[in-house]
């Protein structure tokens, strides 16, 4: 898989020319992003978990998410598989679509830093899993999902293509709509008042005017 992943990825950054610059810049912040997720990954691979939600909805969504934020963007940015799908945007857009990059890495960067041991890709509570209040997490409750949806809006920006850049954000919609109630009832159900409280102080994405 990861040498897949790696193919993919040197094929892609030598298709850089045919693809556009903003592809190549999608390939850049793509590279960021793994360099930014994988420690987490792997050290958390130890952590003992107490409650899992691993169901078909989980599943699906996860499955849903890697398929248009990584499988399919790099399958057409290394093969050109999707170019019947393509679209073409000016290059002010795709200005817009890097400055994007930036909140979004500081933000991703900041929500793994802060939420430590306790993050987990899929729906889950570990041993000790504390409930974090500060950090970016101080005024809003999902500051790794916000900086997910800039990612996820700015892909078709840079990947200009119907299938490889724009089917993410759907994709993301259903994450956000069905995860994120989720996610938070196993929060209130492990920390029970504290999370209650917390809910008052942050908003979801938003920071509560106080
Ligand atoms: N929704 C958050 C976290 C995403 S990671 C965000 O967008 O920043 C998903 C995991 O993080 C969940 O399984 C849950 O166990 C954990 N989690 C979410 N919010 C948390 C918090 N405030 N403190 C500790 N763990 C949290």
């Amino acid at each position: 898989m990861t040498i897949l992943a790696f193919a993919l990825l040197v094929l892609a950054a030598t298709r850089w020319a045919e693809n556009g610059w903003g592809s190549a810049a999608w390939l850049a912040v793509f590279v960021a992003m793994c360099v930014i997720r994988v420690p987490h990954s792997l050290r958390n691979r130890a952590n003992i978990v107490v409650d899992a939600h691993k169901d078909v909805f989980e599943i699906g969504l996860l499955a849903m998410m890697f398929t248009t934020m990584m499988l399919l963007p790099l399958l057409h940015l290394a093969t050109g598989a999707f170019s019947f799908a393509a679209y073409r945007l000016p290059d002010w857009v795709i200005w817009i679509g890097v400055l994007a990059q930036l909140p979004f890495l500081w933000l991703f960067w900041c929500s793994h830093a802060d939420l430590g041991r306790n993050w987990s890709a899929g729906l889950e509570v570990r041993e000790d899993h504390t409930l974090v209040m500060d950090g970016v997490y101080a005024r809003i409750r999902h500051p790794m999902y916000l900086a997910i949806w800039i990612s996820v809006l700015a892909q078709p920006l840079l990947v200009q293509n119907w299938i490889a850049g724009f089917l993410v954000i759907p994709a993301f919609a259903a994450m956000w709509f069905i995860r994120v109630p989720r996610e938070e009832a196993l929060m209130r159900a492990r920390f029970g008042a504290a999370y209650d409280d917390y809910c008052r102080k942050a908003g979801r994405m938003m920071p509560r005017a106080s």
